[in-house]
Parts: structure tokens; C-alpha cells; sequence
């Protein structure tokens, strides 16, 4: 953690200073932020958006939890997912979601059968009531469940009602990732019409 601290030291703007180099390329720090997409990922240590993107800051508005999970929209129910979705697309305009999935996620491994651990009780009971479509597919799938959980994921992110509204004007795109933690390899999904776990391919 020094480590850590020690950097973040670094980088802290003196009020008698310029803005630290990464803030002014391209970035105003007390410009109103105009991100280009919401990221949603997986709280994982070894997914990192800004390096996986190489987005500079004020480019990705992020939303992570465990297991990159979207909720199921549930009017009148609201989540702290649900609430970052609807500011990025009805106040920041974003024009591109993209869900970031991963190989050997924990949160995959919690929602296969004999999945729950008492340690993680809340992330099991969290995981399996806002998966139940994911969580059949992970325990009879052939392929990926990674990849399954990922498109579990998209179908649910794109029944939001201003994702839907995005989507069939035209003003939103959604975009499948699944990170190969192996190979450092990024499949996309398919799309939307060809929802088939067969089907992915590189980026
Ligand atoms: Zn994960």
C-alpha cells in the first residue's frame, strides 16, 4: 500500500502549481466532464479500463462491482447500478457502453453450482438474485460461462428504458468485451442478433 500512497503523493496539484501533466492533455480538471462511454467492469484487481482503453482521465465514466453484474431493471427499485446507467446516458450523453467481462472471475466461479462460500455470503446472495438466467447458463453451459455471463449482462443492460430509447434511435451503442486474462486478449461479443457465445472474435 506505501507504494501506492507514495504515487498518489505524487500526483496531488500544488494550488500554487500547473495541473499535473495527465490533466492537461486533453483534459480541463475543472471543465464539467464530458466522458465518451460508461465503462462497466468487474471490480477485479487485473481489469484495469484506463489500461485496457488507454483512456486519460475524463474520458470513461466507470461503474465496477463484482462480477461486472447490470441488475435487472426493476422500476420502482432502485440500484446504485441502475442510478450510474441512468446518469451516464440521460445527464453525460454517453454514446457508447461498453460491459467488460473476464476470464477466471470469481464472480462467475460463485454462481456455479457449490459456488457459495459463508465468507462471501452477501456476494453469493447478491450475485445469485440478480443472475438467475446467467447462473442456469453457467451450470449447464458447454461454453465459456464467462461469456455467458457476459451476454446475461448485455441483454439485461439493453432493457433499461433510456438504454432501449439510446438503442432504437440510434444516439447509443453497446458493446460485449471479454478480457483473456491468459493472453491479454480482448474477444467482443456478438451482437444483439447473434447472441451466440460461439461467435466471439477479436476486437
Ligand atoms: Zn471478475
Amino acid at each position: 500500500m506505501e507504494s501506492l500512497i507514495q504515487h498518489a503523493r505524487t500526483i496531488t496539484p500544488h494550488p500554487s502549481t500547473s495541473p499535473h501533466p495527465h490533466l492537461r492533455t486533453g483534459t480541463n480538471a475543472t471543465a464539467p466532464q464530458r466522458p465518451e462511454a460508461l465503462f462497466i467492469a468487474c471490480s477485479d484487481a487485473r481489469v484495469s479500463p484506463s489500461f485496457l482503453t488507454g483512456a486519460r482521465p475524463g474520458q470513461l465514466f466507470e461503474l465496477r462491482n463484482v462480477g461486472n453484474v447490470v441488475p435487472p431493471y426493476r422500476p420502482g427499485r432502485p440500484t446504485g447500478e441502475a442510478a450510474t446507467i441512468e446518469y451516464a446516458v440521460g445527464v453525460l450523453g454517453v454514446t457508447d457502453i461498453v460491459v467488460c467481462g473476464h476470464s477466471d472471475c470469481g464472480a462467475v466461479r460463485t454462481l456455479r453450482p457449490g459456488g457459495l462460500s459463508i465468507s462471501a455470503f452477501t456476494t453469493w446472495w447478491w450475485l445469485t438474485r440478480t443472475n438467475q438466467r446467467s447462473r442456469q447458463a453457467a451450470a449447464a453451459a458447454p461454453a465459456d460461462p464467462g461469456q455467458l455471463h457476459l451476454l446475461a449482462q448485455l441483454e439485461k443492460l439493453r432493457r433499461y428504458p433510456k438504454v432501449a430509447r439510446g438503442l432504437a434511435h440510434g444516439r447509443l451503442r453497446v458493446h460485449g468485451w471479454f478480457y483473456n486474462l491468459s493472453d491479454g486478449r480482448i474477444l467482443a461479443a456478438p451482437t444483439e442478433n447473434s447472441p451466440s457465445a460461439a461467435s466471439f472474435a477479436p476486437l
